[in-house]
């Protein structure tokens, strides 16, 4: 579904991804782990369009991508990304930030748009959110909307970067427990995490990123308990 190929992304001279390669297949789950500063959340930003790069090539669907940002734009309805900090729009209820996208960029009459905002809503425990506005929600209701309207678009893959790293502990279960119900449901996706128990529960591989490269890249079910690489062995015990 999506292959990576080499590619390079820099701010001015200092170089931030170096020569990244690696292929996510159709209802895989790829995580990503490394240090603070490693280039997870540039790499995530490369893949959505938000980052231009300098070399290399991303192919979507089979297809190579000509990275302009028309193209990006209509990428962006079948790539769902969500960050660390909720970014909804304060002004608007949750029913017409779930739906806006759906209506504006997709043309989706608002009745089948508002439909499936419910159903999704509901899936998420949320239902009865529609009219609230974002300042009335919880950290993790917030993040669980983020989600919501994400998957409204209907896309074919998901980026996650670091969704649940501002929230309050006990916020957090909710927000990975949908997560990983999506990765019971075959979505593909991306994520980029500091959980290391939901990471080892969802992860079909992992990418272990350091300092802008791919130190390794490992089958999940061989990673946390027999990493390759001393940087990651490391890296793991520092996050028991
Ligand atoms: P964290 O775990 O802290 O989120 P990360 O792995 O996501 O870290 P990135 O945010 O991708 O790391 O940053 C990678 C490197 O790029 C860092 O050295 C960072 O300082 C640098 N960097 C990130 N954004 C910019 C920017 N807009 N301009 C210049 N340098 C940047
Ligand atoms: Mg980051």
């Amino acid at each position: 579904l999506l292959r990576v190929e080499h590619l390079n992304k820099a701010y001015g001279e200092v170089p931030v991804l170096q020569d990244i390669s690696f292929t996510v297949n159709t209802g895989e789950v790829q995580v990503v782990l490394g240090p603070s500063g490693s280039g997870k959340s540039t790499l995530i930003r490369c893949l959505n369009g938000l980052e231009p790069y300098q070399s290399g090539t991303i192919y979507f669907q089979g297809q190579k991508i000509d990275p302009t940002p028309k193209n990006w734009q209509l990428l962006r309805q079948k790539i769902g990304m969500v960050f660390q900090s909720y970014d909804l729009f304060p002004n608007l209820n949750i029913m017409d930030n779930i739906t806006l996208g759906p209506i504006k960029v997709q043309k989706q009459s608002k009745a089948t748009a508002q439909k499936e905002a419910l159903r999704l809503l509901d899936t998420v425990g949320l239902a009865d959110y529609t009219a609230k506005f974002p300042r009335e929600l919880s950290g993790g209701q917030k993040q669980r909307i983020a989600i919501v309207r994400a998957l409204a678009l209907h896309p074919d893959f998901m980026l996650f970067d670091e969704v649940t790293a501002s929230l309050d502990p006990e916020m957090v279960r909710g927000v990975l427990e949908i997560m990983a119900n999506l990765a019971k449901q075959k979505m593909t996706m991306i994520v980029v995490t500091h959980e290391m128990n939901f990471a080892q529960q969802i992860a079909d591989n992992v990418l272990f990123l350091d300092d802008g490269h791919i130190l390794e890249s490992t089958p999940g079910k061989d990673f946390f308990t027999n990493p390759q690489t001393d940087r990651a062995k490391e890296f793991l015990q520092s996050m028991d």
